[in-house]
């Protein structure tokens, strides 16, 4: 696990605007939002990735996501938002420390300097139904 940006911020080694802390996880301010509220929540596990982090840890994050994304709803007086989890460089992942964005989202006209939120480029492909039954089975195959 390399030393990030977030390592130092959970050892209080440099700032953050903190929004919420237990035993297992931080919620702190994005240093640069895609939209006024952009939180980041972390777990304090040192995991680069999700595939890397443990039970405890994943349940402690699952726990908490929720009422962090009310709290930044109702914040912000967003209606809607994405939750984003990135993970390796090729997927945007820039912190190599596992981190979930709320990203709030915001419609119409949004205040000079905030952005309006996340915006998504989704090319879908069509699932067909062979395919779909022998990729079920294969990665079915491999929850462990
Ligand atoms: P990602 O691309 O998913 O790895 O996102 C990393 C996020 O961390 C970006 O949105 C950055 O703006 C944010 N970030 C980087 N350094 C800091 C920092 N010191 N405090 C708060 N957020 C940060």
């Amino acid at each position: 696990m390399p030393e990030t940006i977030f390592s130092k911020i959970l050892r209080g080694e440099i700032p953050c605007h903190k929004v919420y802390e237990d035993q297992h996880v931080l919620a702190f301010l994005d240093i640069f939002p895609l939209s006024h509220g952009h939180t980041l929540v972390i777990p304090k596990e040192p995991a680069a990735t999700i595939d890397q982090l443990s039970d405890e840890a994943s349940a402690a994050i699952g726990r908490v996501l929720p009422r962090m994304t009310r709290a930044v709803l109702a914040a912000t007086g967003a209606k809607a938002c994405n939750i984003l989890q990135n993970n390796g460089a090729d997927a945007h992942q820039a912190v190599m420390h596992v981190h979930f964005h709320i990203i709030p989202k915001f419609v119409g006209e949004v205040p000079a300097g905030q952005g309006a939120g996340l915006g998504i480029g989704w090319k879908a492909g069509k699932l067909e139904g062979n395919a779909g039954v022998a990729l079920a089975r294969e990665i079915g195959a491999r929850v462990q």
